[in-house]
């Protein structure tokens, strides 16, 4: 971890520093804790002084005034101490789309990208299925991406707090989906009934206990992380309830995290004796998805 009074001096008052600069020196600055230094001091810049990345890139030559000098310093500083980017910059970008983030809510990561794929695939062989339901929504990415890629698609996308649902709220309107998606504040299925053709979700699925060893726990909504004793409190409750709500014919698709691949299997298996449960892996060979056909 880097130390904050570790961080090189970002130019003082009387040194005037051109934006070349201080990005080679704000990406030093983060070179032990990303694999992309340059790409977020840039993002990073682009972000404090309200222009765009390209604009960044065009102009290295621009003298940084001191005020500038000071708010890169600090948004930067904040970001070597691990607040993750999209925190600073308010957006990140999900399956191609942009999504307004803020600490209330999850930063959507890219292995999600691989259950907003796997369910836009399965909609698109089942083209009759028309209704889907989202637990834990967050920033609202899930359900908004596959909205955007399922035009006949309704979705019902829940999460237990307020404060993410007013951001997924921003994300819904920002993308113009209000009249196909419905945000709902509710506990996991409690008071959800119907029936779905597709249930999709991204539960809190770490261990109470890995959660202090992770940085993400520091910065990110433990409620959104916090899977309880053995990181299967939320996944065991959805599998358990799911029969109700689910058309014969419909689909769980669920990420689960890697070593949690045989419990959550076997769980899928008793809740659903009948149906076809099996694990989809990432492209790196790892469990990442329960899928449940019922
Ligand atoms: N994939 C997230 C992480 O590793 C965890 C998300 C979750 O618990 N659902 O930080």
């Amino acid at each position: 971890m880097l130390k904050l009074n570790a961080l090189p001096l970002m130019g003082s008052r009387t040194t005037p520093i051109n934006l070349a600069r201080w990005l080679a020196r704000a990406r030093s600055a983060l070179a032990g804790r990303t694999t992309t230094p340059y790409l977020e001091a840039q993002a990073l810049a682009a972000h404090v002084l309200g222009k765009t990345k390209e604009w960044v890139i065009a102009h290295s030559d621009v003298i940084i005034t001191p005020e500038e000098n000071e708010k890169l310093s600090q948004a930067l500083k904040d970001l070597a101490f691990g607040v993750p980017l999209a925190y600073l910059t308010g957006e990140k970008e999900f399956y191609g789309l942009q999504f307004r983030v803020t600490p209330d809510v999850l930063v959507p990561r890219p292995e999600t990208e691989l259950l907003v794929e796997n369910a836009i695939n399965w909609l698109n062989k089942n083209p009759e299925a028309h209704l889907a339901l989202e637990i834990g929504t967050g920033s609202g990415c899930i359900a908004i991406s596959l909205a955007k890629h399922s035009p006949n698609l309704q979705l019902i996308a829940t999460d237990r707090y307020w404060p993410p649902l007013k951001i997924a709220q921003e994300n819904v309107l920002f993308h113009n989906l209000q009249h196909r998606i419905t945000l709902l504040q509710a506990n996991l299925l409690r008071g959800i009934s119907g029936k779905f053709d597709l249930l999709v979700t991204n539960p809190p699925y770490i261990p109470t206990k890995a959660l202090a060893s992770l940085e993400v726990a520091r910065s990110e909504p433990l409620s959104a992380l916090d899977g309880g004793e053995d990181g299967l409190f939320f996944i065991r409750e959805i599998i358990r309830s799911a029969p109700r709500i689910l058309k014969p014919g419909g689909v769980i698709l669920m990420e689960i995290e890697q070593t949690l691949g045989g419990p959550v299997q076997d769980l899928a298996k008793q809740f659903f004796p009948k149906s076809n449960a099996d694990l989809i892996l990432d492209y790196s060979g790892f469990p990442r998805i329960l899928r449940v056909r019922t």
